[in-house]
Order: C-alpha cells, then sequence, then structure tokens
C-alpha cells in the first residue's frame, strides 16, 4: 500500500487519514497550526458519514458524541409555532468529533507547525515542502487543507471562490444560561425562523466537556444575513484591524456589528430566539462561498473536503463529504490494490458527482432564501442529506 501525506489536520484530513492507514498505507498528517487544535467552538449538525468512522470503526454510539432533536419547528416572529414535522436530526461540535478522530489517530504521525508552502506531484512520488524547509515525500498527497486550500489554488489557479452574497452569524450560549421557557421550548427541536431574505436555525450541541445531557449543553445559532460584495471587507475586518478572507473568529468581530446584530435581533426575531442570539457572548462571522473545482486529483496530489468543493451549509454536509471523500478513497484504493493509477481516476469521477450535485443542491437552497425570498417552512427540499434529501 502506498505511503501518504495528508495536509490539513481538521475532520476531513483526519477521516481520511484513519481510512487510509485502517487500509494498510502509511500515513503521515501535517498540520499548519502550531497548537493543538482544539478552540473551533463552532455547532453542526451532522449526517450518518460524519459520524461513520467513530461508529464504525470505534465502535462509539452517536448518542455519545451527538445530541439529538425529534422535532422541525418553524417560528412565527411572536414565538408562536408556524409548522412543526416530526424527524430526527443529530448535532454535534467541530471539538467533540475532532477529540474523538484525534485521539483514534494519536499524537506521533500526526504533526502540528508543518505548513505546506509547495509541492510538486507530478512524477511517480510525491514531493513536499514545508515553510519550515523541511522536504518530505509519499507516494500520494491528500490536501485536506480546507476552504482557502493552498494547495487548490497552486493546481487550479483559474478556480475561485464564489462569494454567495450572504454571511453566516453563528455562536453558542451555555444551555443553563437560558430562561427555563426558552430552554424548554428549544430543547428537542430544530428552530428555524423565516425572515426576508434571510433565516435562522438554532439547535442543541454538546458541551465544551462533550456532555450531551440536557441542561449541560450549548445552544448553537447559525443566522444567514445578506451583506454585500462592497460591504463584505468591513464586515471581515477584525477589532485587530486585520482583514480576513473568510471569517472572523470569535472575540474578533467588531463591536458595532455586534450591537447592530443583537439589536436587529431584538427587534425581529421571535422572543426565544432573541434570547439565545442575544446572550451568544462571542458571536463569530463567515462569509458563504461556492468553489466548483474541475478535477480533484492531477498526478499524485488529490483534493478532499472543503478544499475541493466548498457547498454553502443548507443540507448540513460539508463534514460527510469530506469523510465520504476519505470513505471512497480508501475503497477504490483497497479494490485496485494499491494501484494509485487504477484508483484515483475512479475515485475523481465518483466524487466530482457528489461534489457538483451537493453544490447546485445547496446553491438552490441558499439563494431560495437569501435573494429569490421564496423560502418556505416545510419545504422536502430543506432536509438535510448528503446524496439529497434525507440521504
Ligand atoms: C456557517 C457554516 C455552517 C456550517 N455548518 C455545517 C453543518 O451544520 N454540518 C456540516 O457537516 N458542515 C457544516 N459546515 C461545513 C464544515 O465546517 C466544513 O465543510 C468542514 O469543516 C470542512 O472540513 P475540512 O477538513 O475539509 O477543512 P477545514 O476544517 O477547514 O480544515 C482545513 C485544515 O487545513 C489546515 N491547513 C490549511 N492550509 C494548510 C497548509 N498550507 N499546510 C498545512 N495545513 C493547512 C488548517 O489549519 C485546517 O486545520 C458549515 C460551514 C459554515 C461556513
Amino acid at each position: 500500500m502506498p505511503t501518504v501525506a495528508v495536509v490539513g489536520g481538521s475532520l476531513g484530513g483526519l477521516t481520511t487519514a484513519l481510512l487510509l492507514r485502517d487500509a494498510g498505507c502509511d500515513v503521515t498528517v501535517y498540520e499548519r497550526s502550531a497548537a493543538a487544535l482544539s478552540a473551533r467552538g463552532a455547532g453542526i449538525a451532522v449526517l450518518e458519514q460524519t459520524l461513520r468512522y467513530p461508529v464504525e470503526r470505534l465502535g462509539l454510539a452517536p448518542e455519545t458524541i451527538s445530541t439529538q432533536t425529534h422535532q422541525v419547528r418553524f417560528l412565527d416572529p411572536d414565538g408562536s409555532t408556524a409548522h412543526a414535522e416530526s424527524r430526527l436530526n443529530r448535532f454535534s461540535a467541530w471539538n467533540t468529533i475532532y477529540r474523538v478522530l484525534h485521539d483514534a489517530f494519536g499524537s506521533e504521525r500526526y504533526l502540528l507547525g508543518m505548513e505546506l508552502a509547495a509541492f510538486r506531484g507530478e512524477g511517480r512520488r510525491a514531493e513536499l515542502t514545508f515553510s519550515t524547509g523541511e522536504v518530505r515525500e509519499a507516494d500520494l498527497l491528500v490536501c485536506a487543507d480546507g476552504i482557502g486550500s493552498p494547495a487548490r489554488q497552486r493546481l487550479f489557479p483559474q478556480v475561485a471562490p464564489e462569494y454567495a452574497g450572504y454571511v453566516a452569524w453563528r455562536g453558542t450560549v451555555p444551555e443553563a444560561m437560558l430562561s427555563e421557557a426558552t430552554s424548554e421550548s428549544l430543547r428537542d427541536a430544530i428552530t428555524y425562523q423565516v425572515l426576508p431574505h434571510s433565516h435562522i436555525l438554532v439547535y442543541p450541541i454538546p458541551g465544551l466537556d462533550g456532555s450531551v445531557q440536557p441542561g449541560e449543553r450549548l445552544v448553537n445559532i447559525v443566522w444567514y444575513r445578506n451583506v454585500t460584495e462592497a460591504d463584505l471587507p468591513a464586515h471581515l475586518t477584525g477589532r485587530d484591524g486585520v482583514r480576513r478572507d473568510v471569517s472572523i473568529p470569535p472575540g474578533q468581530v467588531r463591536s458595532e456589528q455586534v450591537d447592530e446584530m443583537r439589536g436587529f435581533a431584538a427587534d425581529h426575531l421571535a422572543p426565544q430566539i432573541a434570547e439565545v442570539v442575544t446572550s451568544v457572548p462571542e458571536p463569530f462571522v463567515q462569509a458563504i462561498f461556492d468553489i466548483d473545482v474541475p478535477r480533484m486529483a492531477r498526478g499524485r496530489v488529490c483534493l478532499v473536503g472543503d478544499a475541493a468543493f466548498a457547498v454553502r451549509p443548507h443540507a448540513a454536509a460539508g463534514t460527510a463529504k469530506a469523510a465520504e471523500d476519505g470513505w471512497v478513497l480508501a475503497e477504490e484504493l483497497v479494490r485496485a490494490e494499491g494501484d494509485l493509477d487504477a484508483s484515483l481516476p475512479r475515485w475523481e469521477e465518483r466524487q466530482l458527482a457528489l461534489g457538483a450535485s451537493l453544490l447546485a443542491r445547496t446553491r438552490a437552497v441558499g439563494d431560495s432564501s437569501q435573494h429569490r425570498d421564496d423560502f418556505r417552512a416545510g419545504d422536502p427540499a430543506l432536509v438535510f442529506g448528503l446524496y439529497g434529501p434525507g440521504q
């Protein structure tokens, strides 16, 4: 089996690294961050594929690493229920899933402070050069370096991220800090409110210590609000004056923006949702982009997760797609008995089809909410899923 270098040690990189190691490859993960990745507080809705490694290979029960809710509810501005349906959804936190995958992979071959600066992959081997000056080789370089993927920019310089016209305000608040009435109202549901050219979702996720017990969890918000392309640079400039490309981390969003967001929430959101939003101590902002790639493999280099397609979050499938890229890569490699010339094209064909269809679906949902303004409660297209709504 080939030796593999995985660049990027987040959920996509770790899942792929674990699966390729299980398949018999000699795998090393290179992560740019110098410190352990632990502070990414965002909640995520999780699909079967995101939890598949922890459940199938580590024997964990989904209930131990994710919260679950049994209802989907849409609220009117006065807080009454406009629409409700029964559906099981699972939610987790980046931290929770990362901890499980990282513990499974171990620290020995998970190297921090290793920023890939350049690579070559045209021959039979890939050559990686890090910003430290170190050079390493592998039979296959898997780039799981996220939405800003420097590797994608090098392989496909013509691919430009396309701004979707809106940002997501995100953040969490301890369930225990909320009033009893709000906590009760939100406890067993993913709760939506649709506003003109906007919508917000609220759901419970595990606490920072991983607890999934009601009362010890966090409540997570994702609020999509339109920002013109001209205003985007101001929205992505933090308190420190630094202009970011994609997101401003917690604690860095300028206070006038936070005040405007909280004021709008108090005036326009259902009381339960407004209470959550205005209680989030450190909300943060992520701009939403579409990234569409023509290829996912070239020579001995391939792209997985957001490094290939970055899709809008409306199918809750970003981490599932990243994981699925890893599962299918391992499957094709095993099928071809480790032959990269045979397996990479088959993998690429399958994952290009998945990425393109997911991108089209999430674009349609996002445009319906933010631009066409015909986003409606109970629309079957809103059901989360990787291969299609509910799939
Ligand atoms: C508002 C919003 C809501 C979302 N909600 C959900 C949801 O509910 N459910 C869901 O499944 N997904 C959701 N997503 C999508 C999800 O967050 C991403 O799809 C997922 O994090 C992608 O994982 P990844 O491993 O591909 O990339 P990332 O998590 O971005 O990781 C990339 C890694 O590569 C490292 N790196 C970068 N460059 C280098 C380099 N040169 N050398 C070495 N390392 C490098 C980075 O430090 C980082 O650790 C959401 C996204 C947004 C914006």
